[in-house]
């Protein structure tokens, strides 16, 4: 944030008391005493900032083009900062208890300026599979006209997997000429649910690429139900669309981690645009102030729906993280790295394609749309949808059936969503 709205203690603990995220959310990085008193922070609209002196807006410019490294420490142009953007990241950050984040006008924004910061033509990128599929389509369709290649893995991937696909990017780096740029990861994978292993991604990394950064996807659980930084992980990627923003209402993205690698960031948003803007980020703080609420009792809503549709004859089976078994690969990553089952899984019914329609067909409160992490409930059909223009046999290995039904549940009462499943399900 500016140093001159930078309130002159930023109360994060109390005396040796650390104040929890849901509590700084509500006013932290914010000075009233600079906005006439305001309790709550003003919108602030507008396209430029006035310099006290010259000799600020030069030091402020050295800040904005990298000659000072790590950002700038003064309010310049609409394009580079404004006052609610820099509150939002600072308390975006908190959640992970990260140095730094930058935000942006969507997820893809954010993940396009990332990969854009650290991949070079001759470079390659390590990704677990699968991404998001905007995500792919940059990687896989648009960085690779650049020369930029990738190697996947499956996202539950063993040690063993992710060393020789480790190993498979350092050679295909050294036969272009380049390095491997980023590991990029998402967990748990969309629409299988599949989680990565971050612990062995950063163990394999640490033995093999100490310098190539990790980041990670944490849009389905972070930031209350996982925090991949503790495992490992440098930078967490956000479409705060989803449960951040939470009401399914902007389109607004985010990373938070290391700040010597978001300072490699922040220079290429400047340029290519793409920051959140004003409106938006005030948004979001509104956001940020119930996101502990909201995740919470969705997360309580779903293990409820979820128990309700697994015992019910009509459904083949739920893939939801509160099931994954004891003793299995994926429930031990889960032990060791997740807080939580999150709100989305994925409902597979008995039969095929009209079964599933007539199910989302015949939902009353729940939405038919795609998204997620909303305060209401949503269904869709991934392969009908999302996943359409997925090949064949990669749908088959991904497990996109055409009776999946992919469900975000929000906060209403868990009863009348259970009422709405059970009546739907009575049409099937
Ligand atoms: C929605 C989503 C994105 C893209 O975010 P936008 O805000 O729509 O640009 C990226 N990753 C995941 C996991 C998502 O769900």
């Amino acid at each position: 944030m500016s140093e001159g709205r930078k309130p002159k203690n930023p109360a994060t603990h109390i005396g040796n008391h650390k104040l929890d995220p849901a509590t700084l959310m509500m006013g932290y990085g914010y000075d009233p005493s600079l906005s006439e008193g305001s309790l709550k922070a003003p919108i602030f609209h507008t396209s430029t900032f006035v310099f006290e002196k010259a000799a600020d807006g030069k030091h402020f410019f050295e800040g904005i083009t990298g000659k000072r490294p790590g950002g700038t420490d003064g309010l310049v142009y609409a394009r580079f900062n404004n006052p609610n953007q820099e509150m939002l990241e600072d308390r975006l950050a908190l959640w992970e208890d990260a140095e730094e984040a930058l935000v942006f006008s969507s997820g893809m924004t954010a993940i396009s300026i990332l990969l854009l910061s650290f991949a070079r033509p001759g470079d390659v990128i390590l990704m677990s599979g699968p991404l998001y599929a905007a995500t792919e389509t940059i990687i896989m369709k648009i960085l690779s006209q650049f020369g930029i290649g990738h190697v996947d893995f499956p996202a539950g991937a063993t040690r063993e997997e992710i060393d020789a696909a480790m190993e498979k990017a350092k050679t295909l780096a050294d036969e272009q000429g380049g390095s491997v740029a980023m590991i990029y990861l998402e967990s748990p994978g969309n629409p299988t649910n599949a989680l990565v292993d971050v612990q062995a991604v950063d163990a394999a990394r640490k033995a093999m690429l100490p310098d190539t950064p990790i980041a990670i996807d944490n849009t389905f659980l972070g930031p209350l139900w996982s925090r991949p930084q503790d495992h490992g992980a440098d930078i967490s990627v956000y479409s705060l669309t989803k449960y951040a923003g939470g009401h399914s209402d902007l389109v607004a993205g985010g990373l938070t981690g290391k700040k010597a690698l978001l300072d490699k960031v922040r220079p290429m948003r400047n340029t290519l645009g793409g920051i959140c803007d004003a409106n938006t980020a005030w948004m979001l703080m509104r956001s940020l102030e119930t996101l502990e609420l909201r995740m919470s009792r969705a997360g309580e809503n779903a293990e409820k729906v979820c128990k309700f549709l697994r015992s019910h004859d009509k459904v083949d089976r739920v893939a939801y993280l509160g099931f994954l078994e004891e003793g299995t690969r994926q429930r031990d990553i889960y032990d060791r790295h997740d807080l939580g089952a999150g709100s989305t899984f994925s409902l597979y019914l008995k039969g095929g394609e009209a079964e599933a329609f007539r199910f989302l067909d015949a939902l009353q409160i729940a939405k038919l749309a795609v998204s997620l992490g909303g305060t209401e409930t949503l269904a869709s059909a991934p392969a009908a949808m999302t996943h359409l223009s997925v090949p064949d046999e990669r749908r088959k290995q991904l497990d996109i059936t055409d009776s999946l039904v992919r469900i975000s549940i929000g906060i209403e009462r868990p009863e009348d969503l259970i009422a709405d499943f059970s009546n739907a399900l009575d049409a099937v």
